[in-house]
């Protein structure tokens, strides 16, 4: 732990313990104690009259021998024993860093009865897997997916750790870099080597999209950062490859553990799995109003793709946030994109470029988008969308 109370120093008098915003201190023998709930926040050093509640100096500082970290480390997030894909994508990526840094390539599988994705790892790359297949594991849960990634690190000490940018890996990872005393770049767009210090340079979006920044972790280790899903090619898999495996034992108990999985609604269906899905069809502001919409709806249903919007859509209302694509919205890798009344903004381009096949249909020929298509149709989307709606229909139907 980051926080300690100094068990000598402290006289009982239990101000700390409302001081905490997490109630994560509690009184035991009238001697103040730091639970599992803490996050380090630090809110309760100050509060304490006689300074009894310091931070750890190594770990504030994190100034572990830096030489002892090595090997490239990658989430491979499950959800119901299904791998996402971003963790592959990441350990495609992993191992240029891995070749860069002349180091190892490992994933990291958290679940319960997930010993399949074992092989799957292996296939795309890694050199060993580190795997904790227990029932308590069997539904993402902060607390215990926390506690037992940051028992791994230190005990096996990785130089990088990569997780994806999805909502369990925004989770996950700060709370793991803080509990392990290290920083994180989250939610790159890009990753690679610094030539000149050969530390793992990590590109996002800052102020606002306006910049792109790279941040290196010069101190601390592990190096951590959240790629977005779909920023890299899921590589090739190579199902004769085998490696290492390494079985976890942490086990979280039921105490560490403060919230309790009730129900799983889900509000996301496939037209907005935007990140997996293999085809989208995208409308922009040239759809004219969110009736209009109901046309690009009907045309990934057709194709059983998910739906798209551009930032001007998601502001004007027309669709929620989580249908934004571009550099502030999802960056997606589809076999087919489709670009209907958008007009190719950099901003949206940013989150499409990794697409296989764009297709794009504007009014204006002009339009920047078609720099990018590989298929344009000079059009108006009202007579375009019904047209091509039904030939599929009639192709499907056939
Ligand atoms: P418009 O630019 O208005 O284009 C509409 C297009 O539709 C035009 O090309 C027009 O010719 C065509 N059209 C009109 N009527 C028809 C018709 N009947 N048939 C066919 N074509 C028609 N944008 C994003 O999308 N995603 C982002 O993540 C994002 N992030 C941003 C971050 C920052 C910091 C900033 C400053 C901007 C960001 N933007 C983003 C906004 C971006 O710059 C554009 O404003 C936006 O993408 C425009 O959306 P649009 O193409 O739908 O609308
Ligand atoms: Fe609570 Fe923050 Fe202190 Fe931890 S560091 S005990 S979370 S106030
Ligand atoms: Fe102990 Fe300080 Fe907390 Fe008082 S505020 S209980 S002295 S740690």
């Amino acid at each position: 732990m980051a926080v300690n109370i100094l068990k000598e120093t402290c006289i009982g008098c239990s101000t700390c313990v409302n001081a905490c915003p997490f109630g994560a201190i509690a009184m035991e023998t009238d001697k103040a104690v730091i639970t599992e709930s803490c996050t380090q926040c630090g809110a309760c050093i100050e509060s304490c009259p006689i300074s009894a509640i310091v931070r750890d100096e190594q770990e504030k500082t994190g100034m572990a021998n830096k030489d002892d970290y090595k090997g490239i480390w990658v989430y491979i997030e499950q959800v119901d024993g299904q791998a996402k894909g971003v963790g592959h994508e990441l350990l495609g990526q992993g191992r240029k860093l891995a070749v860069a840094l002349g180091e190892e390539l490992s994933a990291i599988i958290i679940g319960s009865g997930v010993e399949h994705l074992v092989q799957q790892a292996f296939a795309s790359g890694a050199d060993k897997v580190y795997i904790a297949d227990q029932e308590e594991y069997s539904h993402y849960n902060t607390d215990a997916y926390t506690l037992v990634v940051a028992d791994m690190i230190n005990t096996y000490k990785p130089s990088v750790v990569l997780m994806g940018a999805t909502h369990d890996g925004r989770d996950l990872a700060p709370r793991v870099a803080c509990r392990v005393g290290t920083g994180l770049t989250a939610d790159c767009t890009d990753l690679g080597i610094d030539e000149a210090t050969g530390l793992v340079a990590w590109t996002r979006p800052a102020f606002g999209g306006n910049i792109m920044a790279t941040i290196l972790c010069p101190e601390h280790r592990p190096q951590m950062g959240t790629v977005r899903p779909k920023v890299f090619k899921r590589p090739e898999q190579d199902i004769s490859q085998s490696g290492e495996i390494v079985r976890i034992s942490t086990r979280a108990q039921a105490k560490d553990i403060r919230t309790k999985l009730i129900d799983t609604i889900k509000v996301c269906t496939a037209s907005c799995n935007l990140e997996e899905a293999e085809i989208i069809v995208s409308g922009g502001r040239g759809m004219g109003n969110p009736e209009n919409f109901e046309l690009i709806e009907e045309l990934a249903h057709v194709l059983g793709g998910a739906v798209g919007a551009s930032r001007a859509v998601v502001d004007a209302g027309w669709k929620p946030a989580l249908h934004q694509i571009g550099q502030t919205g999802k960056t997606v890798g589809p076999k087919i994109y489709f670009a209907c009344g958008i007009s190719g903004a950099i901003q949206h381009v940013a989150g499409v470029s990794s697409s296989d096949i764009i297709i794009a249909i504007n009014k204006d020929k002009d339009a920047p988008i078609f720099k990018l298509a590989d298929y344009g149709i000079v059009g108006d989307v009202m007579e375009v969308l019904p047209e091509l709606i039904a030939e599929l229909k009639k192709i499907k139907q056939d």
